[in-house]
């Protein structure tokens, strides 16, 4: 029935577009009355058992499966209600709300949540989603139309918030809306689960009306908590490279630890038990519980008045529960604790359950709770480690669970030390061992160090970190012996990872291949015979030997990411890739390199053989440090000067027209700029210098092209097309990437018409400030594909409305859009 539930739930979320709300409330009810009848009908004797058995099955499984399906519908429908008007997207209004969880400093300025109580719009009352993630920035104003003047002004610079405090001030508002490629973070998703609706920055120019603190509240009070703590830790240990690492763990920040350490603890494969995820407070509800179960033994007296287990199970929820609020209380925390909660109750009424139905039950609770949880990794990891937890829990007579270390400890401890310890390593063999098909599942790879990085961190963080770090709440200086501790462990971890061979990335299997890998890995950890346990072996090994198809040869395909306001095309043919440009730099810590391209680049097992730099700007080469950290082999070519720090090595090569190379039969060539144009005594702009790249694949008349343009503006286009009609040479190309984002200063009128494309792309950012595509060049292209003949047909894709965009030169009018291929109805459709 859970199952059903679940499946119905799943089944919910691939839904495209929600249906009217109306619908979702007649099928839950058909589902709630037929199961209610259920449980008071009998049918009549007459029939045969086994038919009476089976239909009853069948009608109770739909029913689930219906119910399962309606609930998140109408839950969805509800939310979805509540969403931001269309009408105040860029518009400025003036909101008054109040400030929650803990805001964040970074050198751009300060992220934070409001709780909105009022907004107006030109004075009159408007009503916005409740919850709004707000960035407040330093320096000039920000321009936010290419119409709108630059305000030459310092605006006023964010000011020290504290959550429950009331501000007014005004605002400008976006819906939600990230970057959606094949595979990775889907943001909105993300905003989704959060409650989220709106995201916005604060209007604080000379213009403007100034943010006015109105009141400090009660509010909020275990976020004005945690904030002080996250600033007492910071003054006792601010030095220690361990210090986000605390601060993660104490008050569950973990926009504190810096990339450079999230890709150390991915690497390792222990980044689950420095993110108060599910697993963490797994293990804090598992210690606690023992640890009450204990010292409730010490006395006769408790244990008269109340059975020491039961008293430790709620003891170890209620911990969790206070753990879990005080690390913020995110998703993941709520979502492992209605699970621990289910677990508890279960034991304390007595059903004496076997495992694998309270660990379904466990998965019933938090998908009731948390519908959306079906698509979150973290989810499915927690619950498997519970699963093994449970599972070897039951088992107390083949092995000693961290559980019931108590019953020993005041007679015999020294022996059950090593006992325990033993117990806990196999303990954590089995979670790795189950989980290990999930991360490939996942993330796309495995961590071969991971396993000893465990088994170290997973006592050293539980047992010693983290006690120490709570500790410190009460006793500061135990903050001191914390970061020591932290430090010694992640020299360890670096030591660890500078191994070869200590991440393995394996390409991100198709997701059935991955699920019954998934389930092998769990069988194999489950208290069976070992012959059984072997059985899916053959699974695990498949997931090993899978790889992602490639173009066949003569072929190319195009995988322009989705990376925002900037340019990335991955050109892939049989045996070789090149990727032409890196996307934008999105804040001091991050890019478009480690956040899409890197882990785009892992999941398709992808081994660039060039990377080329159109040109120098900033949404160009963003990502190029990240990708060539991570492709060290590929050589570059660029246009950038020399001594540029990108070009550190001897395998960087400057892009002149005349380059052509082939790859399994496909031709690649440089048009742009001339050698010429780099010996000038005074270079030209960078973007007159961008690279073009023109890709043709095999095949002779019936050859495909693809025609990458970097940043060139219209007298770069001249000047192409002069070399073209010189050379007898034909610009015509069946996919173009627009010139310049689709700025008005490219696209002149005889370029688009040389070029004569049959598939449009602009990149360029949702709602960027520079308005990029103009609307002018955007009717420049429709005008001329409005003189194509009727019976072949065209596409114009721009990132907002697209996402990620998958192109092949062998089906040419099937280019593929993220935003098509995956809508959910959670996804923002840009206007
Ligand atoms: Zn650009």
């Amino acid at each position: 029935m859970v199952l059903a539930f679940v499946a119905g739930t799943a089944l919910q979320l691939q839904q495209a577009r929600l249906w009217l709300l109306a619908v979702y409330l007649a099928l839950l009810c058909v589902a709630l009355v037929v199961l209610a009848h259920h449980a008071f009908w009998r049918a009549p004797a007459k029939w045969a058992r086994w038919y009476k058995g089976a239909l009853q099955a069948w009608v109770v499984l739909s029913a689930c499966l219906v119910l399962g399906f309606a609930w998140p519908g109408l839950r969805a429908s509800v939310y979805e209600a509540q969403r931001l008007a269309p009408a105040l997207v860029g518009r400025d209004v003036v909101v008054r709300a109040m400030v929650r969880g803990l805001p964040q400093s970074n050198p751009m300025g300060v992220r934070f949540g409001l709780e909105v109580e009022q907004a107006w719009l030109d004075g009159a009352p408007v009503a916005l989603p409740a919850r709004i993630d707000v960035g407040w920035y330093r320096g000039l104003a920000p321009r936010s139309s290419p119409t709108e003047p630059e305000h030459w002004a310092l605006q006023r610079q964010p000011q020290d918030l504290r959550p429950g405090e009331r501000w007014q001030m005004t605002l400008r508002l976006k819906a939600p809306h990230g970057n959606l490629n094949f595979q990775g973070f889907d943001y909105e998703l993300w905003m989704w689960e959060r409650g989220v609706q709106a995201s916005a920055y604060v209007r604080a120019g000379a213009q403007d009306a100034p943010p006015q603190r109105l009141a400090v509240t009660l509010w909020y009070p275990v976020d004005r908590w945690r904030q002080n703590l996250r600033s007492r830790i910071e003054a006792a240990v601010g030095g220690s490279p361990s210090l986000g690492l605390l601060v993660a763990l104490v008050v569950g920040e973990q926009s504190a630890i810096s990339n450079t350490d999230w890709a150390l603890f991915r690497a390792t494969g222990v980044a689950h038990l420095v993110s108060i995820s599910g697993l963490h407070i797994t293990m804090f509800a598992w210690a606690a519980r023992w640890l009450i179960g204990w010292l409730w033994r010490r006395s006769p007296h408790w244990c008269l008045a109340y059975p020491a287990p039961h008293a430790a199970w709620l003891g170890g929820v209620f911990a969790a529960g206070a753990y879990a609020l005080f690390s913020g209380a995110g998703v993941p925390a709520q979502r492992t604790w209605i699970m621990l909660a289910g677990v508890a109750a279960l034991r304390l009424s007595g059903l004496r359950w076997p495992w694998p139905q309270v660990w379904l039950l466990a998965l019933g609770l938090v998908v009731l709770c948390d519908p959306w949880a079906v698509m979150q990794a973290g989810f499915w990891l927690s619950f498997v480690a519970v699963g093994v937890l449970l599972a070897t829990d039951a088992h107390p007579q083949q092995m000693e669970a961290p559980g019931h270390i108590g019953n020993w400890w005041g007679a015999r401890a020294g022996a059950h030390l090593v006992v325990q310890c033993g117990a806990l390593v196999r303990e954590q063999l089995r979670i790795s061992a189950a989980l290990a098909p999930l991360t490939v599942l996942l993330f796309g790879q495995f961590s071969v160090v991971g396993l000893a990085a465990n088994l170290l961190a997973v006592p050293w963080v539980t047992l010693v970190i983290t006690p120490l770090a709570m500790g410190g709440v009460l006793c500061p200086p135990l903050w001191s012996l914390a970061a020591l501790a932290g430090e010694g462990w992640m020299a360890t971890l670096q030591w660890l990872g500078a191994w070869p061979w200590a991440v393995w990335a394996l390409p991100l299997p198709p997701l059935w291949l991955g699920a019954a890998a998934g389930g092998a890995g769990i069988l194999l950890c489950l208290p069976l015979p070992w012959h059984l346990r072997l059985l899916g072996t053959p699974l695990l090994a498949a997931l090993l030997l899978w790889r992602p198809p490639a173009p066949p040869v003569g072929e190319f395909s195009l995988l322009a990411a989705d990376i925002g306001q900037g340019n990335a095309v991955l050109v892939r043919t049989a045996h070789h890739a090149l990727l032409y440009d890196t996307g934008p730099r999105y804040s001091l810590e991050s890019d478009a390199g480690q956040r899409v391209l890197v882990p785009l680049l892992d999941a398709q097992q992808v081994r660039l053989d060039r990377l080329v730099l159109s040109h120098r700007d900033a949404d160009h080469v963003g990502g190029a440090a990240a990708v060539r950290a991570a492709q060290p082999q590929a050589d570059v070519l660029s246009s950038l000067e020399s001594g540029h720090p990108l070009l550190d090595q001897a395998s960087a090569m400057r892009c002149q027209a005349g380059q052509r190379w082939e790859w399994d039969g496909v031709h690649l060539e440089v048009l742009h700029p001339l050698p010429e144009a780099y010996a000038q005594s005074t270079l030209p702009k960078p973007n007159a210098l961008s690279c073009v790249l023109r890709v043709q694949s095999a095949g002779g008349p019936q050859a495909r092209s693809a025609l990458l343009m970097g940043d060139l503006e219209a007298a770069g286009e001249a000047q192409l097309l002069g070399r073209a009609a010189a050379t007898g040479q034909s610009l015509a190309a069946d996919f173009l990437l627009v010139p310049h984002h689709g700025s008005k200063t490219s696209s002149s009128a005889a370029f688009v018409e040389a070029v004569h494309p049959r598939t449009v792309l602009v990149q360029a950012g949702y709602r960027n400030r520079y308005g990029h595509p103009a609307p002018t060049v955007v009717q420049r292209y429709h005008d001329l594909a409005a003189s194509y003949p009727p019976e072949s047909p065209w596409q114009w894709q721009d990132s907002p409305h697209c996402g990620a965009f998958l192109w092949k030169s062998w089906e040419p009018e099937n280019g593929i859009c993220a935003r098509m291929a995956m809508q959910r109805y959670w996804h923002h459709a840009a206007p």
